[in-house]
């Protein structure tokens, strides 16, 4: 018998993982908590970033590959537990991403106005379980903390040409309020210096070439010492900065502050629970690359901050977890025990496996890694043994655990939905946002997705 796997997640770690189970031979059952595919492709990558999007395509290959299933709307530790699952494959892959984000520690940080950007995200990007979020968008000063990817699209979005917007897959919900922002001034904290940033070179770049937005930078924030001893990265960075700063100012636009060296150690606001009126923050030094703190405070007044400080993993049902550094407990792919001694059939690929880190493309080697352990663990008969590993009982077993349950046809049919709302519009797709209304669209039948596919082309 084929050997099956069950890899659950379906974000790119996950769909990289399928692919090379598949092209191995094995049989694989691809779950997803959403009846939508694709992870943060769909509900991370910032909507007015199309070209990182087309990543799905590869994966749609993966997808047409004979002996992929995809399972939609099953939530592993709601609809299934972890035992089910090892009862059914010879290996279970866990892909599922690193949900929760990191806290800053600070007093204030519950406010209203305080938010951490992973909502925000995926607010704008019309995850289920964003839908719900408000964001009180009539300030003029948002304070964006953090110095990566995701701080920059927050800080982006935020001042994103409203036109520009309109073209994009942004939710619905997002495109009305973020239209009739008032934000027009957005700053942004790194606790490091320039040369420290986590900003990849584009993402960096392009703040520079935003329409009608000054960006902001001090010159002397920027001036590096020894800039051509740094990494790559980090050099480019700074001589983006610098080209930045040397700038003429716009006094009409918007703005986009950057700046370094600061640290936010309360969030102000009215007595103990009212909104948020600033940040009160502290310069820093750099001591052997830590940031330490001076002593020296400013306030930054404003009423909206975002936290965007890095993401970690949340513990799920009774797997392995290190707590420490918010990730399943693994050795190269292979979950453990807290021996380190590995448990037989259970493997882990992504950013659950190795922390929030790297572009879409670093799962692909990732991914790569874990299939070659399970790879050995084949040959050296040392995948699961499950009692029940017929496939199609399994799929009735699903079926039965989560009656909404969507196929890959499913999805067909909510993209093809989707597409054709976005296409009057100029627009790549108008989401569905909510549950029902996604598992409506998926139940439409195959022939209409079919027609419309013929038309499109
Ligand atoms: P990240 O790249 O790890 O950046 C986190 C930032 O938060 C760092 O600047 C870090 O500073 C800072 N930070 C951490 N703790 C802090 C604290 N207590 N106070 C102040 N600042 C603090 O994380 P991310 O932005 O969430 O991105 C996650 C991953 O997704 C990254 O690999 C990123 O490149 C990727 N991503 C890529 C794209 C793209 O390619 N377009 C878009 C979005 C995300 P220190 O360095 O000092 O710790």
């Amino acid at each position: 018998m084929t050997a099956r796997i069950a890899v659950v997640g379906a974000g790119p770690a996950g769909f990289y993982a399928s692919d090379k189970l598949l092209d191995a031979g094995f049989e694989v059952d691809l779950l997803d908590a959403l009846p939508t595919p694709f992870g943060l492709v769909r509900s991370g990558v910032a909507p007015d970033h199309p070209s990182i999007k087309t990543v799905t395509r590869v994966f749609e290959k993966t997808a047409a590959k004979s002996g992929f299933r995809f399972f939609g709307g099953v939530t592993l530790g709601d609809h299934v537990s972890r035992a089910d699952l090892l009862e059914r494959y010879h290996g279970v892959v866990y892909a599922v991403g690193t949900a929760d984000d990191n806290r800053l520690g600070i007093p204030g940080e519950d406010r209203p106005g305080s938010h951490s950007a992973t909502r925000f995200v995926a607010w704008y990007n019309g995850h289920p379980e964003g839908v719900e979020e408000t964001f009180d968008l009539t300030a003029r000063r948002a304070v964006v903390v953090g110095n990566g990817n995701v701080a920059i699209d927050v800080a982006r979005m935020l001042l994103l040409d409203r036109a520009e917007l309109a073209l994009t897959d942004v939710a619905d919900h997002a495109l009305t309020a973020l239209s009739a922002a008032n934000v027009d001034d957005v700053v942004l904290l790194g606790r490091r210096g320039p040369a420290e940033a986590a900003f990849t070179n584009p993402e960096l770049r392009e703040l520079g070439e935003m329409t009608d937005v000054e960006v902001d930078v001090v010159p002397a924030e920027v001036d590096v010492p020894a800039p051509d001893t740094l990494a790559a990265t980090a050099r480019r960075n700074v001589e983006i900065l610098q080209t930045l700063a040397a700038r003429s100012a716009d006094p009409t636009a918007r703005r986009m502050s950057l700046r370094f060296l600061r640290s936010p150690v309360e969030i102000l606001g009215e007595g103990e629970n009212g909104p948020v009126t600033g940040v009160r923050v502290v310069r820093n030094r750099l001591l052997d690359g830590r940031a330490v703190p001076t002593g020296e405070e400013e306030v930054i007044p404003c009423a909206l901050v975002f936290r965007s400080i890095g993401y970690r993993g949340r513990p799920l049902c009774d797997i392995p977890f290190d707590d420490r550094r918010g990730l399943i407990r693994n050795q190269r792919g292979r979950v453990c025990d807290e021996s380190g001694r590995p448990l037989r059939g259970e493997y882990v690929v992504g950013w659950i496996k190795r922390g929030p880190s790297g572009v879409i493309g670093t799962n692909k080697k990732d991914a790569a890694d874990t299939v070659a352990r399970i790879l050995e663990d084949a040959e050296a008969d040392r995948l699961g043994e499950p009692p029940a590993p017929d496939a199609a009982d399994c799929a009735e077993w699903l079926a039965e655990c989560a009656p909404d349950a969507v196929a890959w046809d499913g999805w067909r049919a909510i993209d093809a939905h989707e597409c054709a709302a976005g296409e009057p519009h100029g627009r790549p797709r108008v989401k569905l946002v909510r549950l029902p209304e996604l598992i409506a669209a998926s139940r439409r039948t195959s022939l209409q997705t079919s027609t419309h596919r013929t038309e499109e082309r």
